[in-house]
């Protein structure tokens, strides 16, 4: 059984119920987290009373206000073994590679450079690179999964050359919840000279993660996905390629004096922070890290971990079901049920108030890698329980019933 917290986190959670009252089995963690009270509440002081701008500071409340937006940097940064010279806050992952891609990639990447991609990368990890590797004549590589839908990293070696400049991989599939060893990556990418960046939307949310073991040398995460607002996110990247990277937006605040002539850019991470940031979003992050911090990523790891292997047990004993991933996917099963759609199905499932994802993921080129259009995908967080297993099971069950396969 699911290693239990020591209290009822779902009664954290004011999103966990339908608007008509009832238990809401939200199994679409990995699309967005439901927010804890703390984190609404850190984001309405934010809006409300501690209200004032950043970097402003001639009056007390501004001043506050900025020491507040840095102090959620070094948080955040913290979280994943960075220092806060290292972090940059963005709009979210998205953005976070994009400004990879048009900074450090178009300083770095020359006709005939090679970036390596892999067959299972969400699309915000695919077509940034697709943008920069047209605008300079770079080619990007695929590499292959295994039979497990892992990446293969034996296949990745053998791809690698002196040309490859940038290997970018999603550390945790957001489709089969498959977990990359990175510091086997990051050996392969360092040893013919090129760059990691880790995808990190998926492992923030679900495991202890610390840069410097990693060995990355970027790492993208989402605030949302972590219990936090949307609207923000974080690049780390290592202090030296920040400090050479160009900047990303030009405006207020990431500048050290403007004039026609000419103009000088602040350092890291501000150079890449144009205009009046998302303050009360950084905060709000914070408090989401300083809550996931307090329960524990080892305990949250654990909990997700025993949910995901009743699951693919349950569904594994279905003779109709087929299972994507590897066996210790990380808080994520992707699956299909005979031929049934897997859009047919979750919307059976919502009418037992079941919230499953049904799609292609924003991963089409491994829909393609697998044969199919789209897969159901159960994902679950801190709060999920075995209470949302039943009803998912009893749901699926019922979708059967209908279409006449059981
Ligand atoms: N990468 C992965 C693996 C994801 O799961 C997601 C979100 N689905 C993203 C990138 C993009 O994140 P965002 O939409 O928050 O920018």
């Amino acid at each position: 059984a699911p290693a239990t917290f020591d209290r009822d986190l779902r009664a954290d959670f004011p999103g966990m119920v339908t608007h008509d009252g009832q238990p809401w089995h939200y199994l679409d963690t990995a699309a967005t987290a439901q927010k804890p009270r703390a984190v609404i509440d850190a984001m309405a002081r934010a809006l409300g009373e501690d209200y004032a701008t950043v970097h402003r500071g001639v009056y007390a409340r501004s001043a506050e206000m900025t020491l507040a937006y840095e102090a959620a940097r070094r948080k955040v940064a913290g979280f994943i073994g960075g220092h806060e010279d290292e972090l940059v806050f963005t709009r979210g992952a998205t953005e976070a590679i994009n400004l990879v891609a048009q900074t450090w990639g178009r300083a770095n990447l020359k006709a005939g450079d090679r970036i390596l991609l892999s067959q299972a990368e969400h699309h915000s990890n695919i077509v940034p690179w697709q943008m920069v590797a047209a605008e300079v004549g770079a080619v990007i590589d695929v590499c292959p999964l295994t039979d497990d839908h892992c990446i293969d990293l034996g296949a990745a070696e053998a791809m690698l050359t002196e040309r490859h400049k940038l290997v970018a991989l999603g550390h945790v599939s957001n489709v089969t919840g498959a977990l990359l060893d990175a510091p086997r990556a990051a050996a392969m990418a360092h040893k013919v000279g090129a760059k990691l960046l880790l995808d990190g939307c998926q492992s923030a949310p679900h495991m202890g993660v610390d840069v410097a073991a990693l060995d990355c040398d970027f790492y993208v995460f989402s605030a949302h996905k972590l219990y936090g607002p949307t609207g923000i996110g974080a690049l780390w990247a290592k202090a030296e390629i920040l400090a050479d990277m160009p900047p990303y937006q030009g405006g207020g605040a990431m500048i050290d004096r403007v004039t026609f002539e000419r103009t000088t850019y602040a350092p890291p991470p501000q150079r890449f922070e144009a205009g009046t940031p998302a303050i009360t979003e950084a905060i709000a992050f914070a408090a989401a890290v300083d809550y996931v911090e307090g329960i524990g990523l080892d305990r949250i790891h654990a909990h997700e971990q025993a949910l995901v292997a009743r699951l693919r047990r349950e569904l594994a004993a279905m003779n109709d079901v087929r299972l994507f991933g590897p066996a210790d996917s990380a808080g994520i099963v992707s699956f299909a049920v005979g031929d049934i759609h897997p859009h047919d199905l979750g919307t059976i499932l919502d009418e037992s108030n079941v919230a499953i994802r049904a799609g292609h993921h924003c991963a089409q080129p491994l829909m393609d890698y697998l044969g199919i259009p789209a897969t159901a995908r159960a994902s679950f967080g801190i709060y999920s329980t075995e209470a949302d297993i039943d009803a998912l099971m009893a749901g699926i069950a019922r979708t059967r019933r209908i279409f006449g396969r059981g």
